[in-house]
């Protein structure tokens, strides 16, 4: 199969259909700009499952995304989209950069939530944007980036709702966007343990990447355990 494009995380495959590519979600893993890197049987798998159900809840509350099910365990049968060089980043409790950057107290809530937006390249290292770069840019248009925000806000409350009522608070989780052939713009990407924040509630304890960022334990034990609620 040809490929569209690999990323740090997964590799997306051109079909015989146009209109739709396959994205293998692989077990490498990198953080800190790439600087940190590990192959981890089984996180494909995991994030795979995640992002199927979590997608499919969108979809069941009427937001549109390029979710169109499963090939096997780690490859997601996806609408084809471009991907808008932007990381929209929700963020409901403060964490993560947010407080090596800025004096906010991790654990801060923010009611309501913060959206910030990153430009996605590695090559420029993710650097935080604002409207006027964005336009300046040209990497979205007035009425395109309003959508993107509503509609990061509606999949926020979806998903903390979801994620509330099975014990797993949700600080803060990254989205992107494509835009089909049809110019609609829907949620892509993956939504899993690699994107969001997911703390605990009971004991705090995370069961995302930050175990691997941050060395606080198995990797896996912790994908499993996000999963296992997740998928409840
Ligand atoms: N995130 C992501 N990809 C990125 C950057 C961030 O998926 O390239 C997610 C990350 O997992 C977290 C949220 O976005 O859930 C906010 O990340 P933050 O800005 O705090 O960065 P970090 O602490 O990971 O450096």
């Amino acid at each position: 199969m040809d490929i569209v494009h690999i990323g740090k995380a997964k590799t997306v495959y051109r079909t015989e259909d146009a209109e739709e590519y396959i994205i293998e979600f692989r077990d490498d893993i990198t953080a800190f700009n790439g600087k940190r890197k590990r192959t981890v049987p089984q996180k494909g798998y995991f994030n795979a499952r995640i992002s199927a159900r979590l997608f499919q809840l969108l979809e069941q509350r009427g937001i549109a995304t390029h979710y169109k099910g499963m090939v096997d365990d780690t490859r997601m049968l996806v609408k084809a989209v471009d991907i808008i060089p932007l990381e929209i980043i929700a963020r409901n409790i403060a964490a993560g950069s947010l407080v090596r950057r800025y004096p906010f107290k991790e654990g801060k809530k923010f009611i309501p939530p913060l959206l910030v937006i990153d430009f996605k390249s590695d090559a420029y290292g993710d650097p935080m944007l604002n409207d006027d770069l964005i336009r300046a840019l040209r990497l979205a248009t007035e009425k395109e980036l309003a959508t993107i925000r509503e509609l990061t806000l509606r999949v926020n409350t979806i998903l903390k709702d979801h994620l509330n009522r099975r014990g797993l608070l949700l600080p803060d989780f990254k989205l992107e966007f494509g835009k089909g052939s049809d110019g609609k713009i829907i949620v892509a990407d993956e939504i899993s343990c690699d994107t969001c924040r997911l703390w605990l509630k009971d004991s705090g304890e995370s069961v995302d990447k930050d175990v691997f960022r941050y060395e606080r334990g198995d990797l896996i034990t912790a994908y499993e355990e996000a999963a296992k609620r997740i998928l409840s």
